[in-house]
């Protein structure tokens, strides 16, 4: 496999990545694509097949590890698998793109393993555990026991930041969001347009 760039944003679960993801999606002078992964996990509110994440059973999952076609997968929480699957990423190559990925920090730095030069690898790092349970309990869409699970994984993922090229502090979020756009205009080599 080889072709465009490969830009990474990983960080526990509500540190805001997703948000930063989308509005870094939006800005054309980028080029970017997102990488929809594979999930064992069940479909969340609005979330749609093929547009969020390509929804399949555990059995369906395994199938594809079993015959390779992931590029990296992790079992995030028990049960919940998700992966990126080699296809996606050459689908989003062929068009062109740099493909953006919002995912775990262990899968994150797996691509970065595999594709060093061509991969930005960006950690977004939340002001708190503390604040991170109070915006995944603003966020409502998962049980309290669920919550726990991921404030329970998220300090372990923070002590993976070091390893990534570049650790984004989102304490305030209009200027994370400006110093992603930056940071991710300089590696694909384009000067960021205002928004
Ligand atoms: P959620 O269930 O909130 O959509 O995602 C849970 C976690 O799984 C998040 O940290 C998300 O970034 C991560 N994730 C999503 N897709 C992938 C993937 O393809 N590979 C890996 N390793 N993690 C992923």
């Amino acid at each position: 496999m080889k072709g465009g760039k490969l830009i990474i944003f990983s960080a526990p679960s509500g540190s805001g990545k997703t948000t930063i993801v989308k509005h870094l999606l939006k800005q054309p002078e980028l080029n970017l694509a997102f990488s929809i992964s594979a999930t064992s996990r069940p479909r969340r509110g609005e979330e749609k097949h093929g547009e969020h994440y390509y929804f399949m059973d555990l059995s369906e999952f395994k199938q594809h590890i079993k015959e390779d076609n992931f590029l990296e997968w992790e079992e995030v929480y028990r049960d919940n698998f998700y992966g990126t699957l080699k296809s996606e990423v050459e689908r989003l190559w062929a068009e062109g793109k740099n493909v953006i990925f919002d995912i775990d920090v262990v899968g994150g730095l797996r691509i970065k393993k595999k594709f060093p030069e061509q991969t930005l690898a960006v950690f977004v790092k939340p002001p708190s555990v503390d604040e991170l349970k109070i915006r995944l309990k603003k966020r409502s869409t998962e049980s309290e026991d669920k919550i726990n699970m991921r404030v329970a994984k998220a300090s372990v993922e923070l002590a993976t930041a070091p390893q990534f090229d570049r650790i984004i502090k989102n304490y305030d979020l209009e200027v994370a969001l400006e110093e992603a756009h930056q940071l991710v205009a300089d590696f694909v080599g384009v000067t960021p347009k205002a928004t």
